[in-house]
């Protein structure tokens, strides 16, 4: 074997399922296309649960040192009652407003510590499976692993070539995103960048936004703008400078001055899942699995999301730990989360049509974001932080263990930096229960759970809390930790 995984694909999700592999030990293979790291960035944003995945990882400071902004709310739709990120026990109640190419930036380099590297230039072009091993045609050789991640994208080459199904709604409505510089901003263009930015509507649908996404000194916005009825017929293909131009003077005056026109694209309301992200020896993760409008910036932080609950599960296998039907169980969680973020992207899509109907619907639906219940169902979904995985409990398994602080001092997030399972607890009986599975699950002896009404939580190295007592605790270490050491 060349690797133990060959991962297509080092955008955000390749990045950070590599660094979850290679923090266990896996030999992993992380393959691009590309030439190297582009600097554009569609995603802008670190939802709580997120920068809370990545702080367990020890990888969020360089992210929030280089964030512009903390933003204390997020939105549903654009409506004009803000979500409410806090409420939720995180030490992260806000979004890190950070380009996606930053992001991307802090994971290399921390996959990078670990002594992974991005092979980039290699193009992954036919794929090969049997029983006992899997194999890649990357740049003219043939690469040969125990497993595959497919997270290349949202025209996954790995996904058509597994022939999984990747049903949803064709493209209705187009957007272009384009990054600019400008020298002098109009009167109205915001000065700071938060979640409104500076909005223009016109009464035939068409809209626009911008907002500075860069320093202060570099002056580079962020625009989106969508034409009325505009049909785009090659999404792919460049889009001029002179529209981008066009459109900034069109919304906002031809007092605005725009230097430079650094990078734009086109963007639709194309949605779809797919079917099974499993295949054998492959997986798919990030939007290869799942593609839709990015209303409320959800799928660089879904991306994220699947790469940690995939990789913990590899890397047992590869380890050879691994607990009967373990690998299965990615698509039983991750598949209705995308399904999910599917659904209230959608819903978004909906509200923010054009009709005397659809304005009454807005209406309705700013009354019930108003409501603290509506409002914490949408703002838990958005931010990541409800998401629960069936395991088989009553709450608080399945849930997120909150980033409390403990009674040392210490961050509970602070405690999953080596990517190991952990057992919390105040009775030192579970403690001793959980030693034969020293360096698959780190036990904590703790005074008190502050915010839990549990003695003890063992929790996955995703940070999903698996079991409470109630039932023995051995059975819960065998059901997602394997055969103790003999
Ligand atoms: C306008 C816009 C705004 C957005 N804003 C947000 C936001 O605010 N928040 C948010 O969370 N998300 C946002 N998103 C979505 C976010 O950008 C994507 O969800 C994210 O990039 C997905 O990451 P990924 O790693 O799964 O895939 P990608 O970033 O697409 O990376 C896939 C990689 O695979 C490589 N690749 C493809 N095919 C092959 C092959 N055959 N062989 C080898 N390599 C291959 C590509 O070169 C690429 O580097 C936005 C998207 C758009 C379009």
């Amino acid at each position: 074997m060349d690797a133990d995984v060959i991962v297509v694909g080092a955008g955000p999700t390749g990045l950070t399922l590599a660094h979850e592999l290679a923090l266990a030990g896996v030999d992993v293979a992380l393959l691009d296309k590309g030439p190297g790291r582009t600097g554009e960035s569609r995603a802008l944003n670190l939802h709580p649960r997120t920068a809370e995945i990545l702080a367990m990882r020890g990888m969020l400071d360089g992210a929030e040192e280089q964030a512009r902004a903390r933003l204390e709310t997020t939105h549903f739709a654009h409506l004009p009652v803000p979500l409410a990120l806090d409420g939720w026990n995180s030490r992260y109640p806000y979004q890190v407003a950070i380009p996606q190419a930053e992001v991307e930036q802090v994971l290399e380099e921390h996959l990078a510590g670990l002594g992974v590297r991005v092979r980039w230039n290699v193009e992954v072009t036919d794929i090969e499976q049997d029983a006992e091993r899997i194999r890649v045609q990357a740049g003219g050789t043939w690469v040969e692993a125990r497993y595959l991640a497919g997270c290349d994208g949202g025209r996954s080459f790995v996904r058509k070539q597994l022939g999984i199904a990747f049903p949803g709604l064709e493209a209705r409505w187009f957007g272009t995103v384009s990054d600019v510089v400008l020298g002098v901003a109009g009167e109205g263009i915001a000065t700071t960048w938060d979640t409104k930015g500076s909005p223009r509507m016109r009464p035939d649908g068409s809209f626009a936004n911008i907002f500075p996404i860069g320093n202060e000194s570099d002056r580079v916005h962020r625009i989106f703008y969508s034409v009325a009825d505009q049909v785009i017929d090659d999404q792919r293909a460049k889009v001029p400078d002179t529209e981008v131009v066009a459109a900034i003077e069109e919304f906002y005056g031809s007092e605005t001055e725009v230097k430079e026109v650094r990078w734009a694209s086109r963007f639709s309301d194309a949605s779809r899942l797919a079917e099974h992200y499993r295949a054998g020896r492959a997986f798919l993760a990030g939007d290869a699995a799942h593609i839709h409008l990015p209303l409320g910036g959800q799928g660089l932080n879904t991306g994220i999301q699947d790469a940690m609950n995939l990789g913990w599960k590899l890397a047992a296998d590869v380890a050879g730990w691994a607990p009967e039907g373990l690998l299965d169980t990615y698509h039983g969680e991750r598949h209705p989360v995308g399904a999910a973020v599917l659904t209230n992207t959608r819903a978004q899509v909906a509200l923010g049509q054009k009709g005397v109907e659809h304005d009454a619907l807005r209406e309705i639906f700013t009354q019930l974001l108003a409501l603290p219940e509506a409002n914490r169902l949408l703002g838990g979904a958005i931010s990541g932080l409800s998401i629960r995985y069936d395991l088989g409990g009553d709450e608080p398994v399945g849930s997120r263990l909150a980033d409390m602080v403990l009674p040392d001092g210490r961050w509970a997030g602070d405690l999953f930096h080596q990517g190991h399972g952990v057992l919390l607890t105040a009775l030192p009986d579970l403690v001793a229960e959980a030693a034969p599975w020293t360096g698959r699950v780190d036990a904590v002896a703790v005074r008190e759970l502050p915010g839990l009404s549990a003695e003890a939580v063992l929790v996955r190295p995703d940070g999903h809390i698996c079991w409470v007592p109630g039932t023995p605790l051995a059975d819960a270490l065998h059901r997602w930790f394997g055969a103790p050491r003999p």
